[in-house]
């Protein structure tokens, strides 16, 4: 029989994940559909239970739904457990189990495919949402050095900073406190979305390796081209970590890994 798998959230209009997974699931000839369902915001927990009932083997989950998801599991893995959210759940044996690849998925990206080695290294966010809070786990797991996370609204920055503090050095600052270099920034704020730019002071990109916007397919957004007026040696978006964090993903459900490489150039719009 066919296994079904899907992505949840609201809205979905614009998501790559059935893309994604269709070439995945063609590069081993897995018998396997993967669809997209506009959850209502109110009911995600139902659909999801509803979706499983139907013999659903796994979900993918994006916004508003991850923190939901987590909490709607049986059995919540490390990654989901440490911050609080999931963006993946699998039915097996009659239990939903959470994990999050998010936070992977980036590190793998950043080290696999940009080449550049995380271990020692100083790193600044921007941005204390959903996609910090999944981050902080893998890149100190990665060996970082120093972590700051900066945000419009710092108590938000300081309780995130607070979840991960006793597990390595995670600090939170507003923008206007940022005074020298990082080897690598990250836009994880939502401001690309809306064409804005967070106020990363120019001295952030001093001696940056790599400045990363977690949004993809908008192009060089005014992050990255302030990035790059100030120097950063290379610019990315997140197409790179959707794609691997789907990997994971399909590797978990599946047991197979696949080749992340064919499906990253599919979906990469040139940053011109
Ligand atoms: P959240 O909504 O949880 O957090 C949004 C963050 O953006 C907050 O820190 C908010 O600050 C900040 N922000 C929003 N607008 C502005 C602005 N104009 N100037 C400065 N800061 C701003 O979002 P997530 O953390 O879940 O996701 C962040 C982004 O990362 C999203 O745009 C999403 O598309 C992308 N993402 C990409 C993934 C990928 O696979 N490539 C995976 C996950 C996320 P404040 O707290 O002060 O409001």
């Amino acid at each position: 029989m066919t296994d079904r798998y899907a992505v949840f959230g609201n809205p979905l209009s614009h998501t790559k994940s059935p893309f994604i997974h269709a070439a995945f699931a063609a590069q081993f000839g897995e018998d396997m559909t993967y669809e997209a369902i506009e959850a209502p915001v109110d009911g995600f927990e139902a659909a999801v239970r509803a979706f499983f009932a139907a013999g659903g083997k796994g979900l993918n989950v994006t916004v508003p739904f991850k923190v939901a998801a987590e909490a709607m599991a049986d059995e919540a893995l490390e990654a989901a457990n440490i911050c609080g959210a999931s963006n993946c759940l699998k039915f097996e044996n009659g239990r939903i189990i959470a994990d999050n690849f998010d936070g992977v998925g980036l590190v793998r990206d950043i080290e696999v495919n940009f080449g550049v080695e995380l271990k020692g290294k100083r790193m600044l966010f921007a941005g204390a949402g959903g996609a910090t809070r999944g981050a902080l786990g893998p890149f100190l797991e990665a060996g970082v050095a120093e972590i700051w996370i900066a945000n419009r609204t710092i108590d938000k920055a300081e309780a995130v900073a607070q979840l991960l503090g006793p597990r390595g050095s995670i600090h939170a600052c507003g923008y206007n406190a940022i005074d020298r270099g990082f080897d690598v920034v990250l836009n994880a704020t939502s401001a690309s979305l809306l064409g804005e730019c967070p106020p990363v002071p120019s001295i952030a990109f001093e001696g940056t390796t790599l400045a990363y916007e977690m949004v993809y397919g908008k192009g060089k957004t005014p992050f990255l081209r302030l990035a790059e007026a100030n120097g950063a040696d290379q610019i990315a978006d997140g197409v790179g970590m959707l794609v691997e964090q789907a990997a994971l993903a399909f590797a978990w459900w599946r047991g197979k890994r696949p080749d992340t490489a064919p499906v990253i150039e599919a979906l990469t719009i040139p940053l011109q």
